[in-house]
């Protein structure tokens, strides 16, 4: 059986590594906010490109933090208008509604899945405050766009990178693009921690000092309270184990983009709609998405042949029970493409065999 993601067999090459790790904390006996957190954050910020990370405890959290962060410093207000895509995992929507603020969704693009710039500004209000892109399965939104139009409303930018660890466009890589980032490090994604683990980038020094705060109960200095934050930390022992893989996050992103290279040159099947890939952007492939009208007898028939398959994702947002008053509304792009996407077995310790076999069981379908 080729599994979806193997995350034993991803973790594999930093047993070693991280056992050393959790020695070395054991023997310390710091695990809140040490040494590891400080070394990541520094690390990462550096890896983005900017001049703050802030270590938190997941990607939700994360995002909800920057729209905490904004409301504190007065550049949101309850009641404002986000945009966010039509077509997210609802992570994205959730932590809109969380912080009182509006999600206001736009269809994506039916070629990248995308937010479309274009649908963007028929959706913009007096009450629209910020865009919050998603960099969905590794490739990165219109960037260039979608600052440019926020520019000329003077609207924030804030990137769902939860999916998009290393994507580069031209110099600058995902977590740069926009006014802040967040990222999640849940185990199966392209930089995976051993648990639960997030982080928000920006070179906002103004939004950074209030996170900081906020994710610790709202405390700069240990009992004395400015906000009222949260208890939203990064784990000292996650830290440490992402210490460790960092350094790999390119060399890993580089062999799922080999692998992704041989999909789309080997798939040839007139019932399988391949991914866009402008090879000028360096898509870090965190879920390779197919498109099949047949996908419940697609995904059947690659079971059969021992291909494990995932759907990313299965109902979108506004159809979800916890979005009751969305049901009635329409997206049918985004509806189409939750009916059709079937993502494939992508990861960092695929084989060349795996590869062939799955390309040759897709191309005998
Ligand atoms: C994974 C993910 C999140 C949430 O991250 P968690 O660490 O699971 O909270 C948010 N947005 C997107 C697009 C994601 O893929």
């Amino acid at each position: 059986m080729i599994k979806f993601l193997d995350l034993q067999k991803t973790n594999a090459p930093y047993q070693e590594a991280y056992q050393k790790q959790l020695q070395k904390i054991l023997d310390k006996g710091w695990f809140v906010l040490g040494r590891e957190v400080e070394q990541f954050e520094k690390g990462f910020a550096s890896y983005c490109g900017t001049s703050f990370c802030i270590g938190v405890g997941n990607g939700l959290d994360a995002l909800v933090l920057i729209l905490k962060g904004y409301k504190q410093l007065g550049k949101l207000q309850q009641g404002d208008e986000i945009i966010v895509p039509a077509n997210t995992y609802i992570a994205t929507i959730l932590a809109v509604l969380e912080t009182g603020l509006v999600p206001v969704l736009v269809e994506p693009n039916l070629e990248t899945y995308n937010l479309n710039p274009e649908w963007i500004e028929e959706k913009i209000t007096s009450k629209t405050k910020a865009i919050m892109p998603v960099h969905l399965y590794g490739q990165l939104a219109d960037m260039e766009s979608i600052n440019n139009l926020a520019a000329a409303y003077n609207l924030l930018v804030i990137e769902d990178a939860a999916q998009a660890h290393g994507a580069i466009l031209k110099t600058k890589k995902a977590g740069n693009l926009s006014h802040a980032a967040a990222f999640s490090f849940y185990p199966g994604k392209n930089l995976g921690a051993l648990g639960d683990a997030g982080a928000v980038t920006t070179n906002d020094e103004a939004l950074a000092t209030v996170i900081y705060a906020l994710r610790n109960y709202g405390s700069e200095k240990k009992y004395h309270n400015q906000y009222i934050g949260v208890n939203s930390r990064l784990d000292e022992l996650q830290a440490a184990f992402l210490n460790v893989k960092l350094p790999h996050l390119d060399a890993e992103n580089e062999y799922r983009r080999q692998i992704a290279s041989r999909y789309l040159s080997e798939i040839k099947n007139e019932k399988i709609t391949l991914p866009y890939w402008d090879a000028t952007k360096n898509h870090v492939f965190h879920l390779f998405v197919i498109r099949t009208k047949n996908r419940v007898d697609l995904q059947t028939y690659l079971l059969e042949k021992g291909i494990e398959t995932l759907i990313h994702y299965p109902i979108p947002p506004h159809k979800q029970d916890a979005l009751l008053p969305w049901k009635s509304l329409s997206f049918p792009i985004t509806e189409r493409i939750h009916e059709e996407v079937l993502s494939l077995p992508m990861s960092p310790v695929m084989t060349t065999d795996e590869v062939s076999y799955i390309v040759k069981m897709l191309n005998n379908y």
